[in-house]
């Protein structure tokens, strides 16, 4: 399948060339992942880091919670993020790799997000709203992330480590509800009435 591309003369490259710089066809890093193995190893790193960054970014922003509710929220599911994390390193230990962490451009942003969503509002329900915003948007990330490393656990049948996956996934559905049932309860409610004043 690959002869043609092998074959293509140097004009035909150019163009290649020429498509890759519009976005089209990434050209990949010398160290890319060649199976699902790698991609899954690569995205356990990834998540890993990830979940090391909220173990910084949650305590700042129960700091900026006014909820108690909400601000219980939060340092529960920090205690639970160090579960997590100690959760990842079985896994890694399980598929015989060393536990590593890779940058995850990502959480990076949805941190940052979260800190200019406190920056742009007054300490309070209106805050308090923002930061639930902020912190859904964490938590659907890795709803997304744990669902697709199970699967890929899965498939490479590598099942102590779907398992193990799997609960975690549990973990960010059960934080992602709490902080629904907080939004509608109480802090929206709140929130709302501020902007009668
Ligand atoms: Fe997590
Ligand atoms: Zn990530
Ligand atoms: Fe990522
Ligand atoms: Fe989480």
């Amino acid at each position: 399948m690959k002869t043609t591309e092998t074959k293509s003369t140097s004009a035909q490259k150019s163009s290649a060339t020429k498509t890759q710089s519009k976005g089209q066809t990434v050209k990949p890093k010398s160290d890319a992942a060649e199976g699902l193995r790698e991609l899954f190893v690569d995205s356990l790193k990834d998540i890993y880091w990830a979940e090391k960054a909220l173990t910084k970014a949650l305590p700042k922003m129960a700091k900026n919670a006014t909820s108690e509710n909400l601000v219980k929220a939060i340092n529960e599911h920090l205690t639970v993020t160090e579960g997590q994390i100690g959760r990842l390193e079985e896994v890694f230990k399980l598929i015989g790799e060393k536990a590593a962490a890779k940058k995850c451009d990502a959480m990076e942003g949805l941190i940052k997000e979260g800190e200019s969503i406190m920056e742009e509002t007054q300490q309070g329900p209106v805050r308090d709203a923002g930061i639930i915003a902020a912190s859904q948007k964490i938590e659907h990330y890795e709803i997304a992330t744990y669902g697709t490393l199970a699967a890929f656990a899965l498939t490479l049948q590598e099942e102590d480590a779907a398992a193990l996956l799997e609960q975690t996934l549990q973990e960010e559905k059960e934080a992602d509800t709490i902080l629904t049932e907080a939004a509608y309860n109480t802090i929206n409610f709140d929130a709302s009435e501020e902007d009668e004043e």
